[in-house]
């Protein structure tokens, strides 16, 4: 019987394209842009639930795009989960999980907006309805992408200086190891002990650059390499977790529950990012969570440099994890040049804030919606990176 109140009348999906502050230089793309695919799902009581499905530089980290997300929903989603009741998420996510193979941002998107929706007609955070939040900020890193050793040195001074990050990630992968290698160590060189450095190789290297890569970052001082082979070589991984002291972190290579498993099972990793898109929504991330708990691995609350609305979702999760031994990095709304929260997500001495509210506790600023959406007929200029 479906509760007649909580009927989910309307889903609405929307694409925004929202310029980065700086070229945002990947070993597979370099972004000068972010896309967010937006839902909005309305109840027959007129609450409404907001989700985000977001991924980074089009089709070249992933085998979702920001606009097969949107088929995905407004084509196979929607009309399934139409006339349901609103309450029934986890009927939701069974549903859509026997309809849909795969697309997990899709799904991910969908989810949030049902939580949040939830979460909103029962006046409380989505985090209240994972068991309760157990930290009200986490420490929060920022990535060094610009593609130029000065520029990142430059720009983590001011972060540690203005406290607002003292965790870096390094994105490498693009260059020779030798070079990578060296630029990883002058930033180290220059921040010393007031931050940690890590990188992410984003699937770049062959298991015998990684061999000589991981020997270098490790003497350099960097504390984590993120997969630094693609994301099925889980033998490579597990022989550099072993070989080096470094931890090596697997991102790519958990794609929910099942990957996280298999990557436990081949002692692949030392640390997982976990990811609510790519697990495939708030409910899988939380299984890959416990799956790493229960291994012993370290954590790390990953992104797919989501706005302010998917950053919001995350927290209200991984508030709720009892330790985040490698924090997150929850920063996507930093890298965009505009704010389409009415209310941004707050940073500030190293940490995010888990924000206030009922659902995910984001709301919509209408109109940057309207001048960021793709179909509001306006084009988005690239802004010229260093
Ligand atoms: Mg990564």
């Amino acid at each position: 019987m479906v509760n007649s109140v909580t009927k989910i009348d309307q889903i609405e999906t929307m694409i925004l394209d929202v310029p980065t502050i700086r070229g945002h230089v990947l070993s597979m793309a370099t972004m000068r842009t972010q896309t967010a695919v937006l839902v909005k799902i309305r109840f027959a009581d007129g609450s409404e639930g907001i989700g985000e499905g977001t991924t980074i530089g089009g089709l070249s980290y992933g085998a979702e795009s920001p606009e097969s997300i949107q088929s995905a929903i407004a084509t196979y989603i929607s009309p399934a989960l139409l006339g349901r009741d609103g309450n029934d998420v986890n009927g939701a996510i069974q549903l859509i999980g026997r309809l849909v193979k795969g697309n997990r941002i899709a799904k991910a998107a969908v989810e949030i907006a049902l939580w949040d929706g939830l979460g909103k007609r029962l006046g409380v955070p989505v985090s209240q309805l994972f068991g309760g939040a157990v930290h009200e900020k986490l420490p929060v890193a920022w990535t060094l992408a610009s593609g130029n050793s000065d520029t990142d040195i430059a720009e983590a001074e001011e972060m540690i200086e203005t406290r607002r990050h003292n965790i870096f990630k390094l994105k490498i992968g693009k260059r020779s190891v030798r070079e990578d290698v060296a630029h990883v160590a002058r930033i180290k060189k220059a921040v010393g002990d007031a931050a940690s450095v890590r990188v992410d190789v984003n699937t770049a290297w062959s298991l015998q650059d990684a061999r000589w890569g991981l020997k270098g970052l490790q003497d350099a001082g960097c504390e984590l390499v993120e997969q630094p082979v693609q994301a099925r070589y889980r033998k490579a991984m597990a022989e550099l977790a072993r070989g080096y002291e470094i931890a090596v972190m697997a991102d790519e290579a958990l794609n929910g529950p099942e990957d996280a498993l298999a990557v436990v099972a081949g002692r692949a990793a030392d640390v997982f990012a976990v990811k609510v898109a790519q697990s495939g929504g708030l409910k899988r991330a939380s299984e890959v969570i416990a799956i790493g708990e229960a291994a012993g691995l370290g954590l790390y609350g990953g992104t797919m440099l989501e706005t302010g609305l998917g950053t919001a979702a995350a927290l209200q999760l991984f508030a709720t994890v009892e330790r985040l031994h490698w924090g997150t990095e929850f920063f996507g709304p930093l890298l965009l040049t505009d704010e389409i929260l009415a209310e941004p997500i707050v940073y500030r001495d190293f940490c995010v804030e888990t924000p206030k509210g009922n659902g995910i506790g984001a709301t919509l600023d209408p109109d940057k919606i309207a001048f960021f959406r793709r179909d509001g007929g306006r084009t988005v200029k690239a802004v010229v990176g260093e």
